[in-house]
């Protein structure tokens, strides 16, 4: 099981303390343990894992040392030494012997984190990543990438990454440079289901990136939109880890809330609502393109979908629609700007 973090309630900072945030961390460690008590889970840290949220530190501290010692029976002792160093880590699946999770701590990119301020690899990182994945190339090994916070740029926002932009240019270098041994790429944060193609610099696609919408629903105060809770089951073929598909469940909050219970429902599948083959790079990038076509009907069930099927009334119009479409499919600052120019073109032509 892959968990993206962020498990401490999104309140005032004046409302949390370490203490608290370390006890929230614990409860969920505890009860996936003892709902799970055979499943190897990987965790990835949050923004919201720490107090006060988002200053995650560069170097140990005591949320990293309580999380490296709640997530000892998940974790071997290699990775449990970079947790509480600079909370990540990578370990080798334990049933899949050539596939290894990286999870990566972006948290230390992620613009509200005044400590990492002018810092070009905070906590080293980058070298870290760099290096294990060069090593994994030499032992012939896959890897999926976990993370909280994405990288490229918000689908919801103008031309906005989620980490800050210097720091999103490095790990997309990095990704590109090491696309052949990155098999998938999981996220957070967002609170909405999206997904992103990474292309190389001459525009194949090499990269699949799924962000995961989250179990609790948020919305800013401008927004009139929010997510159902969604959870989701991803299959990969065993030989060689690619991405076959992924099944997204979710709970129509408001029909529980109104009957007093939950009722967990499979919301798509996403080969048979897209008719896709699968979920590898060249899929996706088609299915983007699709999207990207006026009127796409495609598009619209995708939208439905961003916000875990909470409203499908709301519609993303063209000044909403350049915005997703090129953060789909462009994750680095010289396509992206370059994504959104041609939309401009095209809408004034
Ligand atoms: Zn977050």
């Amino acid at each position: 099981m892959i968990w993206t973090g962020d498990s401490p309630p999104h309140v005032p900072v004046s409302e949390l303390s370490t203490d608290t945030v370390i006890n929230v961390i614990t409860n969920m460690t505890i009860t996936v343990q003892s709902l799970f008590p055979n499943l190897q889970v990987f965790p990835a840290l949050g923004n919201h894992d720490y107090w006060p949220q988002d200053q995650l530190p560069t170097v140990t501290s005591k949320v990293y040392k309580a999380v490296a010692s709640l997530w000892k029976p998940w974790l071997d002792e290699e990775a449990l030494g970079t947790l509480r160093k600079g909370g990540f880590y990578s370990q080798k699946v334990p049933t899949n012997p050539s596939l290894r999770i990286v999870s990566l701590n972006t948290n230390l990119y992620y613009g509200p984190n005044a400590v990492t301020q002018n810092k070009t690899d905070p906590a080293n990182q980058f070298e870290w990543l760099d290096d294990t994945l060069s090593s994994s190339r030499q032992n012939e090994e896959k890897v999926y990438i976990i993370a909280h916070v994405p990288v490229g740029y918000l689908p919801y926002s103008v031309s906005t990454t989620a980490v800050r932009e210097c720091y999103n240019e490095k790990l997309i270098d990095i990704f590109r440079r090491h696309s052949d041994v990155i098999a998938g790429q999981f996220y957070g944060h967002t609170h909405r289901d999206s997904i992103m193609v990474l292309s190389d610099r001459k525009g194949s696609p090499v990269s699949s990136l799924f962000v995961a919408p989250a179990v609790t629903p948020v919305k800013s105060v401008s927004q009139k939109q929010t997510n159902n809770p969604g959870i989701r089951l991803f299959q990969y073929d065993p030989r060689d880890y690619k991405l076959l598909d992924m099944l997204q469940f979710y709970l129509n909050l408001t029909e529980a809330n109104l009957k007093g219970r939950s009722n967990w429902l499979l919301e798509y599948i996403l080969t048979q609502t897209y008719g896709v083959e699968d979920l590898q790079p060249g899929s996706l990038y088609g299915l983007a393109k699709q999207f990207a076509l006026l009127g796409s009907k495609q598009f619209i069930k995708y939208y439905n979908y961003f916000y875990v099927s909470y409203d499908s009334s709301a519609i993303c119009d063209e000044t909403c629609k350049p915005f997703q479409i090129c953060a789909i499919m462009n994750l680095d600052q010289i396509s992206y700007t370059d994504c959104l120019k041609q939309y401009y073109i095209k809408q004034n032509h």
